[in-house]
């Protein structure tokens, strides 16, 4: 039976938009080439809800970036995933800079953006003390907030599929052709019909474009190098960080993440790989060399770990969002930063662009908002402690000591849907502290192992062939029993 809305591609764009759609009665699936969602763009990124003022009016994004922002609120409300309004300082070091300033402050006011103040120095020193102490005047953005962008992901799937999604994982759409009532997408994995296709496939929207045979725009990489501080620093600045923006990168951040720990990046270098994030030397020299300007405390001998995310840039920069000329295939595509701020707002923008298309969207009156709440054991006073334990022996082990994640919250992740690694890192921190996985991937391994039945020799670190063990030869693989 043919589905009405087929989605391709599940980062944060997909997940939202079919987290939208499960509040009506139609029937929809979501096809991932990787084996978990959110594995693409949308787990590299700064995990900044943009205040609402850095995107130019007369794009796409400008409205987006804002309408985006002030739907994140309701959304942590309903899901359970890390999310703080800590607000940003924009922060300038000359005279000229300040009209940088006064002309951010103005396109956010012209928006309805609350709260744009501009602060002296001594204003900017008082809040953020670890400042260089050079600096001349900071544009303060209340509404800009931070988040953990995979555990979005995973939330606004689990929602989805709570609520009749179909997703399907490791399947990659290759073909796109006619069927009897739209569309026929031909995936590594089995052939599935739909009267509509959303194209969220993020770097590779192009190529899907291309297949359904409306392939008029181009997706070019820029690669973004982010590098992750030991907790050592937690609380060395409050806000996000930013400098003076240009005109294709909001340039070097300061960024406390939700979880404490302080990043720095992204770099912003276009590159010819789709699939090439490697970080390196130079990238490293860049961030560490800008960044020290910006808070002299900074130091590169704090860096535990880095990683690269790919922007998906289209020609002309802004997002590419609408029907095409092939009935029922709608593109959302180029989506580059703030993608992930206005990711509510797209989903809400490709409901109504299916309306309008002639696909009817009654309300699903069994619809649940909510998804249940994860045990974080680190959060828990010492008395819910000991009771988690009483009641669960599993969370009365640790797992990964630099984080504090207990067994319990591993078998919860991997009974959730992860299969990997990198799955389990991204749903409870295992792996993701000053060790970097040194103490907890093996007891993972097993864990994962002995969940799904599958030899140790298969768990891998993000799915395909990312193995972390090999067998010798002509010895079995060993099981984790
Ligand atoms: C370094 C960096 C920092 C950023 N910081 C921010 C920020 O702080 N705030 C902000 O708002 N935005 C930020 N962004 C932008 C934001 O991350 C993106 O806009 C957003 O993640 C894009 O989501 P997406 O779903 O379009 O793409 P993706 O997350 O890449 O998802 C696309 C999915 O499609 C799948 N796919 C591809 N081809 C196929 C196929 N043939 N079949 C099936 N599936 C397929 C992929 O596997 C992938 O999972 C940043 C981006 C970068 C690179």
């Amino acid at each position: 039976m043919g589905y009405d809305v087929a989605i391709v591609g599940g980062g944060i764009i997909g997940c939202a938009i079919a987290r939208k759609l499960a509040r009506y009665r139609i029937r929809q699936i979501l096809i991932e080439k990787e084996c978990e969602v959110g594995f693409g763009t949308s787990k590299s990124n700064s995990g900044i809800i943009h205040a609402g003022h850095h995107s130019p009016a007369d794009t796409l994004k400008g409205p987006l970036e804002w309408a985006g922002n002030q739907l994140w609120d309701k959304l942590h409300e309903e899901l359970d995933f890390g999310f703080e309004r800590i607000g940003e300082l924009m922060v300038a070091w000359d005279d000229d800079q300040l009209d940088t300033l006064q002309h951010y402050r103005d396109r956010g006011e012209s928006r309805g953006v609350p709260g744009l103040e501009i602060w002296d120095r001594e204003q900017v020193r008082r809040a953020e003390p670890n400042l260089n102490r050079l600096v001349k005047a900071a544009l303060h953005a209340p509404t800009a907030g931070v988040v953990n962008p995979y555990e979005v992901c995973f939330s606004l799937i689990d929602s989805a599929r709570n609520n009749g999604l179909e997703l399907r994982t490791d399947s990659a759409v290759v073909a796109i052709d006619d069927s009897d009532d739209g569309l026929r997408l031909q995936t590594s994995n089995g052939t599935f019909a739909a009267r509509f296709v959303i194209n969220c496939a993020g770097m590779y929207a192009d190529r899907i474009a291309q297949m359904a045979g409306v392939g008029d725009f181009s997706i070019h990489a820029r690669k973004g190098e982010e590098y992750l501080l030991d907790k050592r620093l937690v609380g060395l600045v409050k806000r996000i960080i930013f400098p003076c923006p240009t005109a294709t990168s909001k340039g070097v951040l300061v960024i406390p993440t939700f979880d404490g720990t302080i990043m720095v990046g992204p770099t912003a270098n276009p590159i010819e790989a789709r699939d090439d994030l490697t970080t390196s030397a130079g990238g490293s020299e860049q961030i560490f060399s800008q960044v020290q300007q910006t808070v002299p405390g900074i130091s590169p001998r704090d860096c535990i770990a880095e990683f690269a995310g790919l922007r998906a840039v289209a020609d002309g920069e802004d997002f590419i969002i609408g029907p095409t000329a092939r009935r029922g295939f709608i593109n959302v595509a180029g989506i580059q930063s703030p993608g992930l701020t206005a990711a509510p707002a797209i989903a809400e923008m490709v409901a109504d662009i299916l309306r309008q298309e002639g696909l009817t969207l009654e309300p699903n009156p069994r619809f649940t908002p909510a998804v249940p709440k994860h045990v974080i054991f680190n959060d828990l006073d010492t008395a819910a402690q000991q009771q988690q334990a009483a009641n669960d022996p599993h969370f009365a082990r640790i797992c990964c000591r630099c984080e504090l994640v207990t067994e319990g919250e591993v078998l919860a992740a991997i009974r959730a849907g992860a299969e990997t690694l990198d799955g389990i890192k991204f749903r409870t921190r295992a792996g993701m502290g000053r060790c970097q996985g040194g103490f907890c991937t093996w007891r993972c391994m097993e864990l994962i192992a002995q969940e799904l039945d599958v030899p140790i020799t298969e768990v891998t670190k993000r799915g395909g062939d990312s193995w972390i063990l090999c067998e010798r030869d002509g010895q079995e693989a060993a099981h984790a029993d």
